[in-house]
Order: C-alpha cells, then sequence, then structure tokens
C-alpha cells in the first residue's frame, strides 16, 4: 500500500500524528505500507523565497539542493511519530531508495526506480517514510521532480513495487469538477478515467502533477485522490472511462504562466525557429504559441507565446538578445494572464463546444486574449483578474453544478 501525503497533510506535529496513525492501522490490517511525504505546507516556497532573496537567477543545482530539504525534514518527523505510536518505521531520501533522474534540474525526470529498499524495509516490518519530490541525477546530484512532484514520487514507487493502490492523501476530498476551493458548485468525481485526469492535470487542476498522472497510466498504477482529514472514499483514477458522453468533465485553470509578444518579427522562413530554439536549447518549455497569419506580401508577423512565470526572468535575457538580432521586433511581456480549460472526452463527437465556451465567455465580458485546442479541451487565456469569474461561469454554464453534468451539449 503506497500512501502519500501532501504539504497540509503533514503541516504540523498534530497533522503527521493523524499521518503516523493511518500508517500503522493500515500496517496492522496486514499491509506492507510506504508513505511518501511532502514538504511541510508552505515551506517549500519558504526555501524557494530564500533563494530568490539573493538573487533573481539561482543556481539550479543548488536550488535543488535546497528546495530538497523540506521533504527530508517531514520524513524523518512523520517516521518518529510513528515510534513514538510504538510502531516501526524508517525514513528514507531520495537517493536511498535509488530514485535515478536525468540532470535537468529543478524539473527531473525519473528514469529509474530500485525497488528493493522499500521491499526490504517492509519485509522487516517497518514502513518506509519516503521523502517525496527528489532523487539523484547519475553523478549523484540531488535532483527534485517540479513542484507537486511527491505525487510523481509516489506513483513511481507504486509501480516499482506494484502496490495494489496509489492512495494520494489531501486537503480536498477527491477531484472535483473544478478547483472546489474558487467553485463552491464544484462537485465531487466518483471515477475520472487517466486521459481526462492527464488533461486536467496538464491545464493547471494541480491536485494530481501530470507526471504523477502519466506514469499510473503507463504502468496501470490505480490512485485513489482522497483527504487526509476524513475516511470518506475520494476518487478513482484508472483507465475505465468513468465519464462516457460527458461533454465537458471538468473546468481547470492555469495563473503560472506569463506572455510574450513580439511583435513585427519578419515575416520569413527559419524565424520562428530561431526564437523557439534558443529556447529550447535552455530547457525552457512553451505552452501556447500563436502566429498571427501571414499576410500575402506582409512584411512582418506577430508572435505570441507563454511560458512559465518561474522560466521568465531566466529567458528574457535570451528573448531580447533573439529579437534584435532577429531585427525590428517589439517585445511585451504579460504576466498577469490566466488560463482556463474545459476538459472532456465526449468533445470528440460533439460540435459547438468551444463557441458555447466563447459564448459564455463574453456573456461575462471577458476578452479572450489567446486560443488552443485539442481533441478533448479548449484553452483560453484572460486576465488573471477574472480567473474566478470565468471558472465559476464556464462551470455552471456547462451544466456541471447538477448531478448529471453535461452530457449533450
Ligand atoms: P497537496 O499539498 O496535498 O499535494 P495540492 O495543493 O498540491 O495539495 O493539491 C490540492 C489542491 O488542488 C486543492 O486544495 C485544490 O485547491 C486544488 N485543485 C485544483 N483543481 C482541483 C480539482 N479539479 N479537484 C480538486 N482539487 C483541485
Ligand atoms: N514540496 C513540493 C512542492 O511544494 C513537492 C510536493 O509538495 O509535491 O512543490
Ligand atoms: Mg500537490
Amino acid at each position: 500500500m503506497v500512501q502519500k501525503y501532501g504539504g497540509t497533510s503533514v503541516a504540523n506535529l498534530d497533522r503527521m500524528r493523524a499521518v503516523a496513525e493511518r500508517a500503522v492501522a493500515t500496517q496492522r490490517e496486514g499491509n506492507d505500507v510506504v508513505v511518501i511525504v511532502s514538504a511541510m505546507a508552505g515551506e517549500t516556497n519558504r526555501l524557494l523565497g530564500l533563494a530568490h532573496q539573493i538573487t533573481e537567477v539561482p543556481d539550479m543545482r543548488e536550488m535543488d539542493a535546497l528546495a530538497a530539504t523540506g521533504e527530508q525534514v517531514s520524513a524523518a518527523l512523520v517516521a518518529m511519530t510513528i515510534h513514538a505510536l510504538g510502531g516501526r518505521a524508517k525514513s528514507l531520501l531520495g537517493h536511498q531508495v535509488r530514485i535515478q533522474t536525468d540532470a535537468a534540474f529543478t524539473k527531473a525526470r525519473i528514469h529509474t526506480i530500485e525497488g528493493s529498499k522499500v521491499r526490504s524495509t517492509c519485509a522487516e516490518g517497518s514502513i518506509a517514510v519516503v521523502a517525496g519530490f527528489q532523487g539523484a541525477d547519475p553523478e549523484g546530484n540531488i535532483t527534485t521532480l517540479g513542484r507537486g512532484g511527491s505525487d510523481t514520487s509516489a506513483v513511481a514507487i507504486a509501480a516499482a513495487i506494484k502496490a495494489d493502490v496509489c492512495e494520494i492523501y489531501t486537503d480536498v476530498d477527491g477531484v472535483y469538477t473544478t478547483d472546489p476551493n474558487i467553485c463552491p458548485s464544484a462537485r465531487k468525481i466518483d471515477h475520472i478515467s487517466y486521459e481526462e485526469m492527464l488533461e486536467l492535470a496538464s491545464l493547471g487542476a494541480k491536485v494530481l502533477q501530470i507526471r504523477s498522472v502519466e506514469l499510473a497510466m503507463k504502468y496501470g498504477v490505480p490512485i485513489h485522490v482522497r483527504s487526509s482529514f476524513t475516511d470518506t472514499t475520494g476518487t478513482m483514477v484508472t483507465s475505465e472511462e468513468g465519464l462516457e458522453a460527458v461533454v465537458v468533465a471538468g473546468i481547470a485553470y492555469d495563473k503560472s504562466e506569463a506572455k510574450v509578444q513580439l511583435i513585427n518579427v519578419p515575416d520569413r522562413p527559419g524565424v520562428v525557429a530561431r526564437i523557439f530554439g534558443t529556447l529550447a536549447e535552455k530547457n525552457v518549455s512553451v505552452d501556447m504559441i500563436i502566429q498571427s497569419p501571414s499576410r500575402e506580401g506582409g512584411a512582418t508577423t506577430d508572435v505570441t507565446f507563454t511560458v512559465a512565470k518561474t522560466d521568465l526572468a531566466r529567458c528574457k535575457d535570451l528573448i531580447e538578445q533573439c529579437a534584435r538580432e532577429i531585427g525590428g521586433a517589439a517585445l511585451e511581456y504579460d504576466p498577469d494572464i490566466v488560463k482556463v480549460s474545459i476538459v472532456g472526452l465526449g468533445m470528440r463527437s460533439h460540435a459547438g463546444v468551444a463557441a458555447r465556451m466563447f459564448g459564455i465567455l463574453a456573456g461575462e465580458g471577458i476578452n479572450i486574449q489567446g486560443i488552443t485546442t485539442s481533441e478533448i479541451k479548449v484553452s483560453c487565456i484572460i486576465h488573471s483578474k477574472y480567473t474566478e469569474l470565468a471558472v465559476r461561469a464556464l462551470h455552471d454554464g456547462f451544466g456541471l453544478d447538477k448531478a448529471s453534468a453535461a452530457v449533450g451539449g
């Protein structure tokens, strides 16, 4: 049994006691128990904040050495709490369970995990308390898996030891039709497919980190998202399509990106390749890209794209240099944006869903600054001040506040 506890679930010693009690009870029911812990609530932000007081662009290797400490503290404290209850437990860091990652500091990807250390810890009757979020690259440098990465540690360990289920304990009692903290009419989903969860997560529903869902899907690990504050059943994330025929299953929003606009760049082959090639070399991922259509005989075009706010400081110089070399381009940055998205497998077979989304936003007087679509989602960039308004209007506009959901259209 793998149980992952997020920041609020280990926020203080009382909460850690609840974690320890649950883990011990699960072990007494006859299970081998592996607990994965996050840093105490707010701790990762505090650590990153300290680094940014020193410099706007801290060294990435040292950032990971710093950020990983939050989880080490939680793991040791939870293990001690289990001891205090009379149970047996051992804390383990990422490198001790041989979570090997690539060397992409602050967003490393797991290559391999050796299940043997976790298994032998359980075999000796101990609860393995593993520090989430961290691993080590082939050189032994400490790496972290990106914000929310403890979810991925948990699913990866669950896959490595072939756990029956990976329980994700958090501060909400499941996956909702949208973030229940900003939309009071959000409803809990009993069951959601990997595919839809993947889309929701990639569009900002931070209840599960996207990589964790990818891994769960790849290795067939069932995920149970539930609350560490209650015993109620949460949401099962599995391969089954639980929401058949639902056009829109959920609404997500993401405030973590900033918009960059290159205005009047020369309209000739190689220009966008140049811009995005430069960013790729620095490991900066770009999300939305919008290029205004070339006009016949026109000499220039505009290119708009979004990058993570956390990458913006690092790529500003690069983009400015690039713009100078390309010639003629003006540059604008806008961090005050949010991407709101509607997601649903049923969109594949229904027309008019995007139009309805635009209509709902227009009805609230919200201007759309950019649009992207895929088979099962539509995303719009809008001003961040409209986040709550847009999410609530879309949620209720697509009927997600009602038990029968938005079937049909
Ligand atoms: P943890 O620290 O336990 O990992 P997170 O803060 O990372 O918790 O994730 C839980 C949060 O995800 C919730 O408090 C909620 O605000 C947010 N969230 C966003 N979208 C959803 C959704 N569709 N369903 C549930 N929670 C969501
Ligand atoms: N502590 C890390 C974070 O805040 C990892 C996690 O909580 O999953 O992003
Ligand atoms: Mg999280």
